[in-house]
């Protein structure tokens, strides 16, 4: 299990926008952080696990083995009440296997077409492998699904998500304000504690 900070961490993620976002959340942590912009070759991983956490660890296994240095995947779900919690751990493809996020959001939308219940919450898994092993972090943001898109900005669902205490979805918050309660906001500070002061680990396994 890491114990202490790595000193180089890479984000194990394609997508830029977690990417800036998780370089603002993780600026307290004392390591250089690179993303995969640096590593053109690193591989995808198929993410075929059937929890956040699986498919967090096998993004971040894939860039750790290919890049030998400490790696930091996220996985994140939407889970909405009414649907059972779907689309959660199939958020990325729900609407299909060419992961369009406006597809997505359009089939999230009349599938809650008359549906007044829309309790939402995303759920963030921060998985870190490195030398000695791997750790695993999550957070949760509680809100509601709009009944329309609320605007062109935004990516993902964050044009759909309403959050709880605020009447703009996560597109139209501020980046601090949308750091300061999102999922992987809280992920982020559990992570930092557990290096910083050894608090809220919630898993830890070999790699
Ligand atoms: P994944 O973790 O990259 O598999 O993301 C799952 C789905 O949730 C994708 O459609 C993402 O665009 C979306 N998503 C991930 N994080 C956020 C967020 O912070 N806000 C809105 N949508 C997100």
């Amino acid at each position: 299990m890491p114990a202490t900070p790595p000193t180089t961490l890479v984000l194990a993620t394609g997508n830029l926008s977690k990417a800036v976002e998780l370089r603002a959340l993780l600026r307290d942590l004392p390591a250089e952080i690179l993303d995969l912009t640096e590593f053109p070759d690193a591989p995808q991983a198929i993410e075929d696990g059937t929890t956040l956490q699986a498919n967090a660890l096998l993004k971040a296994r894939a860039v750790y083995q290919h890049c030998k240095l400490p790696a930091l995947g996220d996985d994140t779900g939407l889970e909405v009440a009414a649907l059972g919690g779907l689309p959660g751990v199939i958020s990325a493809r729900y609407a299909g296997p060419q992961h369009d996020a406006h597809a997505n959001r359009t089939k999230l939308l009349r599938a809650m077409n008359g549906i007044h219940k829309r309790h939402a919450r995303f759920v963030t898994v921060l998985a870190l492998v490195d030398d000695s092993g791997t750790c695993v972090f999550d957070g949760q943001c509680t809100g509601r699904i709009a009944y329309r898109e609320m605007t062109t900005a935004g990516f993902g669902y964050e044009s759909i998500f309403v959050p709880d205490g605020h009447d703009r979805c996560f597109a139209q918050l501020t980046t601090s304000e949308k750091n300061a309660i999102s999922h992987r906001g809280a992920a982020a500070r559990k992570l930092i504690s557990h290096f910083l002061a050894h608090h809220d680990r919630i898993n830890t396994t070999r790699a």
